[in-house]
């Protein structure tokens, strides 16, 4: 038999499905792969219903259905002043998954460098190469994940297309500064370069924090692919329903990939989705006031059960260094260890890096009940013994 594409065969199953899979045969709770034990709000879903039996339920427009798209092109104003026109510069895909794959098959040719920040969100770096993109790592770390400039500076190039932005960052949990933001926009500017920015946890910000698109600096408004994800929004991470934002040059030539890769995507999602991006203020605040308060729950019950909790400005997750309750094995070890006797599943914060030196962090998943993120916590500190 031929093989495989080299690329793709080269890679494993990923973290997520791999730890959900041993949560699920361990019956533990699964603080792993990053989705709410809870669905989004109802009324949302009840758009989605009524939708799928109204119809109509075939094949939407290519771009997305022009409620969503028009949705899209409002919270971008809402939310940051931008001023957008739906008719050519949205686009609604399957998930920010595709996406981002659509910013990258539309826009890399082979040989061209890319930079890209580690950790790495696991679809980043085969996409990338299986796109004929060479890859520029540039990374933050544990526990300051503070961003390097000289190492950022020195990975951008005449050959650079793109850079591939994660703010709010997932592992991380780190929301870029706008001196960060205002460093990095200087860079795409000197080199003639794109970014494209992964702003999935955009409304998952936390302590009164600002969540500042890069597309809103000086200069980077024809530059700049912004992605959202209706799943990270509204807590329903199985609809798959992404959209992206850029000036109308940028959009058509994602739209080239996007009309090969799924072409459409359904309809009744689109039109719930539109419906949720235009509920009230309070929605949007809420959901980020209820994260927070189960970030500072299970990051107080971790700290009490003898972890090393790193700080979280956003997304669903934080970090812990594992070390300072004696366990003396690498992170994948940990993780496997805690769901076998503890019970409790995290992912390893190695998985998210090439190379193995960054070996003594977990990541665990906060947006669940109260009650189970305590029950995860009774058990970790019963088995490490905390107080
Ligand atoms: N980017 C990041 C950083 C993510 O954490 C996720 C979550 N799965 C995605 C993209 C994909 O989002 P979606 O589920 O909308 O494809
Ligand atoms: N974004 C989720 C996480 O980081 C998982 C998505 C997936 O399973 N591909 O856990």
């Amino acid at each position: 038999m031929k093989s495989a594409n080299t690329i793709l065969s080269g890679y494993g199953t990923t973290v997520f499905t791999v730890m959900s899979a041993l949560a699920a045969e361990h019956g533990s709770i699964n603080l792993g792969q990053g989705f709410p034990d809870q669905d989004g709000p109802e009324d949302i879903r009840r758009a989605a219903a009524d939708a799928l039996m109204d119809g109509p339920n075939q094949y939407p427009p290519m771009m997305g259905i022009p409620e969503l798209r028009q949705a899209v092109a409002e919270a971008n104003h809402r939310f940051h002043g931008l001023e957008v026109d739906w008719r050519t510069e949205v686009m609604v895909t399957s998930g920010a998954t595709e996406a981002l794959a659509d910013c990258l098959l539309g826009l890399i040719d082979p040989g061209d460098e890319v930079v890209l920040i580690e950790p790495l969100y696991d679809s980043y770096l085969p996409m990338v190469r299986r796109a004929g993109g060479v890859p520029k790592l540039v990374r933050i770390e544990p526990p300051g994940w503070e961003l390097p400039s000289d190492a950022l500076e020195r990975a951008f190039g005449d050959r650079t297309k793109l850079i591939l932005l994660n703010s709010p960052h997932n592992p991380a949990g780190k929301v870029f500064s706008r001196d960060e933001l205002e460093f990095i926009a200087q860079l795409v500017r000197k080199h003639d370069a794109y970014a494209v920015c992964d702003e999935v946890y955009e409304h998952l910000v936390f302590d009164g924090r600002p969540h500042v698109p890069l597309i809103t600096l000086p200069g980077m408004r024809q530059r700049c692919l912004r992605i959202g994800s209706a799943g990270k929004t509204f807590s329903v991470t199985g609809w798959k329903v992404g959209y992206i934002t850029a000036c109308p040059a940028l959009l058509a030539a994602v739209a080239k990939a996007h009309q090969f890769v799924t072409f459409t995507t359904p309809p009744n999602l689109q039109k719930a989705a539109a419906y949720g991006l235009g509920k009230e203020d309070a929605y949007f605040t809420g959901l980020a006031r209820d994260l927070e308060a189960k970030r500072d729950l299970l990051a107080r019950g971790l700290a009490v059960a003898g972890f090393e909790v790193l700080a979280t400005e956003g997304t669903y997750f934080l970090t812990v260094d594992f070390r300072s309750v004696g366990f003396n094995g690498g992170d994948e070890a940990f993780c496997r260890h805690i769901t076998t006797e503890a019970g409790v599943t995290a992912v390893p914060v190695s998985a998210f890096y090439q190379g193995a030196d960054v070996d003594h962090f977990a990541r665990f998943c906060f947006c669940k009940q109260d009650r189970l993120l305590s029950e995860a916590v009774d058990r970790l500190k019963a088995h490490f013994g905390g107080a």
